[in-house]
């Protein structure tokens, strides 16, 4: 296992030196109970920063805040106003993408270089996609027959914001999460209040100081910090949000439903995945087997839409998983700052647990890993990269969200067979298949009850492409423009000119 790792930038140490608080009102604030937590980098333990812990009564102060600012500055921009300070955002988060890579690799323990690569251009992107928006949210003018004299009806639709629009997010991708809320609801003239991860905190308040920078007014965007039982909670059931985006579990997202169920408030949902990826045999095997390594393994297996569950036409099934066993066996596990890192720690202790639990009914049902299979030192929460065969459909580590690096193989012979096992699941998130044949491709691609399908490729996202779940995986699509089916309300105006 890698042990070097490099030390945190002098401006990261810096920043970590200081209590992190709440943004509210665009100023930074302690909790109203004075109640701090500590974050931790998963690679070593170590305790990182302290953070303000929120409470209902911050959620109040960060509501009124955001309801203000709503009725106020914000909603007196023009949109091409609001799109200049979108696109500010992403700018300035990419001058500073060393210090917000560090800070997410820190705290998620996602390795370093993955963070600089993927998470935040990422983000800068899906800042600039939905700067490019506020100017093109147009409403439409619809021709009316329902009544005696059409000729006398003029009838348009024109989009507005939701309103106060509280976003509730997960820790495996920090920052990139929090774009993914806060772009379009800004592009759609929202105001917002973030709850980041209880685990993940740092990089949201990084952002926080972007946000300030970029021009974006006091209170268009408040961060509150804390668990999810007090302030995700209270943000979901206060009668002053308007709109709750979540992003998280299954599981939790059935509380925010019971929750925002007061005032009926919007909710959209992006939750769990348990994702089928399909070899068949006539597929670019080599490729094939790298990108199911990669399905599965990237962001240590720590992603919604993970390749989790690989099916392999039996003709070429013990090559796959010989591929992918020995892809498994020789990527470098390690502390998440070293350069060689390509797996670093799952987030805490609690998912170190959550995952060996898994892999121990796993083998209690009979499964074999040919790869992995358990712990990897006793500092830090590493798991081996795992692949599972002698699996059945009725296992546990086949049938739930394992959310770590644990992948399991099963063959298949006939397509029919297969896509009624691959559908089988209370998830839809996202699908895969790798094949030469494009009609094969397409019709297993029509097939799949899932949100995404991927065709001989695996994880493209992209700010411009609607993402989101079917089944249990979701309410909603982010995204493209479906982003805005979520964050407007559309008003119609019919004006008799008679
Ligand atoms: P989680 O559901 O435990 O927590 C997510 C967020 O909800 C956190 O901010 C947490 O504090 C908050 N929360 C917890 N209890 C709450 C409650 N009762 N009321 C309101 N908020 C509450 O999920 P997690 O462990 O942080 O993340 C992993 C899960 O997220 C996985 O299931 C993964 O698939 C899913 N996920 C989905 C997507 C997607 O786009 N579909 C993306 C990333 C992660």
């Amino acid at each position: 296992m890698t042990t070097t790792a490099a030390a945190p930038s002098p401006e990261v140490a810096a920043f970590l030196k200081n209590p992190i608080q709440h943004l509210v009102g665009g100023e930074n604030v302690s909790s109203a109970s004075g109640e701090a937590f500590a974050t931790f980098n998963p690679s070593n333990g170590n305790t990182l920063a302290q953070i303000a812990l929120g409470s209902g009564e911050d959620v109040d102060r960060a509501v009124s805040a955001a309801r203000k600012a709503l009725d106020g500055p914000w909603s007196r921009l023009s949109p091409s106003a609001r799109s200049k300070i979108i696109w500010r955002v992403g700018d300035l988060m990419e001058s500073r993408l060393e210090e917000f890579a560090l800070l997410d690799a820190l705290d998620s323990g996602k390795p370093l270089a993955y963070a600089q690569l993927v998470d935040v251009p990422l983000a800068v992107d899906w800042f600039r996609y939905m700067a490019g928006w506020p100017t093109k949210l147009e409403g439409t003018t619809i021709p009316v027959s329902a009544v005696a004299t059409p000729g006398d009806y003029f009838a348009y639709t024109v989009r507005e914001p939701v309103g106060v629009v509280g976003a509730v997010i997960a820790w495996n991708f920090p920052i990139l999460l929090a774009a993914w809320k806060l772009a379009p609801a800004l592009a759609a003239g929202n105001t917002v209040i973030l709850k980041p991860a209880e685990q993940t905190p740092l990089s949201a308040a990084l952002l926080g100081e972007v946000l300030r920078e970029a021009g974006v007014p006091d209170g268009v965007v408040n961060i509150v910090h804390g668990d999810g039982e007090q302030v995700g909670a209270a943000l979901a059931a206060h009668p002053g949000v308007d709109k709750i985006s979540f992003t998280g579990s299954t599981e939790v997202g059935r509380h925010i439903v019971g929750a925002a169920r007061g005032n009926l408030k919007k909710v959209t949902l992006e939750l769990g995945g348990k994702s089928p990826n399909v070899v068949f045999a006539d597929a670019d095997i080599d490729a094939a087997i790298a990108g199911a390594a990669n399905a599965i393994f990237f962001n240590q297996g720590e992603a919604c839409e993970a390749g989790s569950r690989l099916f392999v036409e039996s003709k070429v099934y013990d090559r796959v998983v010989t591929g992918i066993a020995e892809i498994a066996a020789n990527l470098k596990v390690g502390d998440s700052l070293a350069p060689d890192t390509q797996i670093g720690p799952l987030v805490s202790q609690k998912q170190l647990d959550t995952v060996l639990g898994y892999l121990d009914s796993g083998r209690a049902e009979g499964a074999t890993a040919v790869a992995g299979g358990g712990r990897k030192g006793d500092v830090g929460y590493f798991v081996e990269p795992t692949v599972l065969i002698d699996t059945k459909p009725t296992m546990r580590v086949v049938k739930e969200e394992i959310f770590g690096p644990v992948v399991t193989v099963a063959p298949f012979d006939d397509t029919d067979e297969l896509l009624r096992t691959a559908n089988d699941t209370e998830y839809g998130l996202a699908a895969a298949v790798w094949t030469s044949n494009l009609a094969k491709a397409h019709n297993v691609a029509a097939r799949f009850k899932a949100g995404t399908v991927w065709i001989n490729s695996y994880h493209i996202l992209d700010p411009a492409l609607p993402f989101g779940g079917y089944k249990q995986s979701g309410w909603g699509r982010e995204h493209g423009s479906s982003a805005f089916d979520a964050y407007t309300e559309t008003k119609t105006v019919i004006l008799n000119k008679g």
